[in-house]
């Protein structure tokens, strides 16, 4: 029934952003649950252990795609299977949805009234660790090029702005 009712709001499907993406099939009001982020419930352990075997895996084929998510202080959801539509959700610099737990039940939230055909899109939340790894190419005016939650945009700037000025005194000596 959940299901059924999903995809009639949502469709996957090629995007700019990258890949496949989620997007709007109607018109969707601010508040709406729209997908729930699903997959194995897995201890702290296990987590840990899977996480260390994706960061091996990216090392070898240059990109590890990242589907944990933490569900609470014992348990982590790892979204890395097909039945997971969720997981094509792209990281947007201007999202209009967020990720919230709702009585032990990850879903994706929109935030603002949603137009038919937009693509859905949340803060993946990243921090500053490794942020070049994770360019951003969600394209809204907004976008920092990096895929950073927005409490650090401040610091990434400034990260930046010092990049910026160790290439131009470079450029200057050779
Ligand atoms: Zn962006």
């Amino acid at each position: 029934m959940d299901v059924l009712r999903q995809n009639e709001i949502y469709e996957i499907r090629e995007s700019s952003i990258h890949n496949k993406g989620a997007f709007a099939k109607q018109g969707i009001a601010k508040g709406t649950r729209v997908i729930e982020y699903i997959g194995d419930r897995i201890t702290k352990a296990e987590s840990a252990r899977r996480s260390i075997r994706m960061i091996e895996k990216a090392k070898e084929t240059g990109h590890g795609a990242v589907y944990i998510f933490e569900l609470n202080k014992r348990y982590d959801i790892d979204g890395d299977v097909s039945y997971n539509t969720a997981r094509f959700v792209n990281h947007s610099c201007n999202p209009n949805c967020e990720t919230d737990i709702i009585r032990g039940r990850i879903w994706i939230i929109a935030i603002r009234d949603i137009k038919k055909n937009e693509e859905l899109s949340y803060d993946y939340g990243y921090d500053l660790d490794d942020f070049r790894d994770h360019p951003c190419r969600c394209g809204s005016d907004k976008c920092v090029g990096y895929i950073v939650n927005q409490e650090q945009w401040g610091k990434l700037r400034k990260l930046l702005i010092k990049d910026k000025r160790k290439t131009t005194k470079s450029n200057k000596n050779t």
